[in-house]
């Protein structure tokens, strides 16, 4: 059979490359010049340095694997990485109970609850009982008033929003996911940009046709339009697959309007983020939150703290994020208004912060927003159109392992749906 494929990410990529294996013939459109989507990489200094903070955790096994049939695996670099919170400007980790119990902000009780909780988390392993109740209830029966107001709170806010919005199974998969990682991140040695290069080659090798700058403007069944070098091209494939943000593809589609309208019910959050690069040490931690006093960003990064090489010239790297909506108007300010809404308030904990370069990236669909009864969209949209990407996979987390498992799961959906069993052993 001959696929379409919308979008070279990581979802995009890992389909084809199944279907490849199966002996179908795949053509990539990709919009951006570059593959890799969200965990796309830019180039400065002669580096590729991700477009923003990415890791990988010693349970995501799909992208785990995919790293070793891509013979990467000598390459992954664990690293002791820390989570910590800032309260009044001094820096609490709290990644182990007995970091919970110095966690002076709260008062013992809250404390106690929290490694409670901690416990809790890491030995419940399925939340969708607590799908439908709110996760800012839930964490006040659980942990009461003072963890919830002042911690859990303004941890949603920094990353999705309220609380009470979100669903209570999306919120536990969280901390359990946080509680059986503890402290065990990993980086890839020499850049992320090398795995997502060599999927693409393997996409190649195999007989893939991948095109960068072409993005599709419109699907109608089984055709899709694609400017190429400032024309419009055709082109026709018996299925096609879409890895698409769901508004986006409800744009370009035609689809009945009940279809349109199940994809434009995903609502995502949008982010802005800044990679700089520094000779200071601002944190030795890797993942910061900042609850008191607020930031504009509310967290800060430091990727080289988890991969020392990974800066330039031996330098700092940091990211600093806000997530935000897209009709927020810090999503629309200029790069120097951002640069110094950041720089101000990295001086509020770093007086003599400087910096040598730093590039903003804004992103539209950065994550969709788990609201409360979020339903993920079937595999199969039409006869023809069929979907991948991590907005499929609710409760799990937005990863690039989620992102492969979907990835992974559409292509094997089509493949059963023709009867066709994978080569589980082919590499
Ligand atoms: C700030 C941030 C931090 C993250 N941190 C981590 C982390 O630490 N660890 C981790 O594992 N994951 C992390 N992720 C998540 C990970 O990057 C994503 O889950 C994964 O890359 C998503 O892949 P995808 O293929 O589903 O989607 P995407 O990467 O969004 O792929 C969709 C592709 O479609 C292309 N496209 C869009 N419109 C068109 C069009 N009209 N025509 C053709 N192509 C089009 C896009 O350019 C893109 O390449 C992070 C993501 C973000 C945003």
């Amino acid at each position: 059979m001959e696929f379409i494929i919308i979008g070279g990410g990581i979802s995009g990529l890992v389909a084809a490359r199944e279907l490849l294996k199966n002996r179908h013939s795949v053509k990539i459109f990709e919009s951006s010049t570059v593959l890799g989507g969200l965990a796309s990489s830019f180039k400065i200094k002669n580096k590729f340095i991700p477009k923003t903070y990415h890791h990988l955790l010693y349970n995501e096994f799909v992208m785990l694997d995919l790293i070793s049939e891509l013979n990467l695996q000598k390459n992954i670099v664990w690293n002791d990485s820390h989570l910590c919170f800032w309260y009044d400007n001094k820096a609490y980790k709290l990644t182990k109970p007995q970091d919970i119990l110095k966690f002076k902000p709260l008062s013992i009780i809250a404390r106690l609850k929290m490694i409670r909780l901690g416990a809790i988390s890491l030995f419940k392993k399925d939340w969708s009982d607590l799908k439908t109740t709110d996760a800012y209830s839930w964490a006040r029966k659980v942990v009461g008033k003072e963890v919830t107001e002042n911690l859990f709170k303004p941890l949603a806010k920094i990353k999705f929003g309220e609380l009470s919005s979100v669903s209570a199974a999306w919120f536990g998969e969280r901390l359990h996911e946080a509680a059986i990682n503890r402290e065990k991140y990993a980086y890839l040695k020499g850049g992320l940009q090398q795995f997502i290069d060599l999927i693409g080659e393997d996409v190649k090798l195999r007989g893939g046709e991948i095109y960068l700058n072409s993005p599709v403007t419109s699907i109608k069944q089984s055709e899709v339009e694609v400017v190429m070098n400032g024309r419009k091209k055709s082109f026709k494939a018996d299925k096609i697959i879409s890895s698409l943000p769901p508004p986006v593809l409800a744009d370009i589609a035609s689809l009945p309007k009940e279809k349109k309208q199940i994809l434009k019910q995903i609502k995502y959050k949008s982010l802005v983020c800044m990679v700089i690069g520094s000779k200071s040490v601002i944190t030795p931690y890797y993942w910061n939150v900042f609850i008191k006093p607020k930031m504009k960003f509310g967290g800060l990064f430091h990727h080289t703290a988890l991969y020392p090489q990974g800066g330039i010239n031996g330098e700092k790297l940091y990211y600093l994020f806000t997530y935000l909506d897209n009709t927020d108007l810090f999503f629309k300010e200029s790069d120097s208004k951002i640069l110094e809404v950041y720089l101000k308030d990295i001086k509020k904990i770093y007086p003599n912060f400087e910096f040598s370069w730093m590039k903003i990236f804004k992103i539209k669909y950065s994550s969709p927003i788990y609201t409360m009864n979020y339903e993920n969209l079937p595999i199969k949209l039409t006869d023809s159109l069929y979907l991948t990407g991590i907005y499929r996979k609710y409760p799990s987390t937005r990863t690039m392992n989620t992102a492969a498992k979907s990835g992974l799961e559409t292509a094997n959906y089509i493949l059963r749906e023709n009867n066709q069993e994978t080569f589980i052993n082919d590499k």
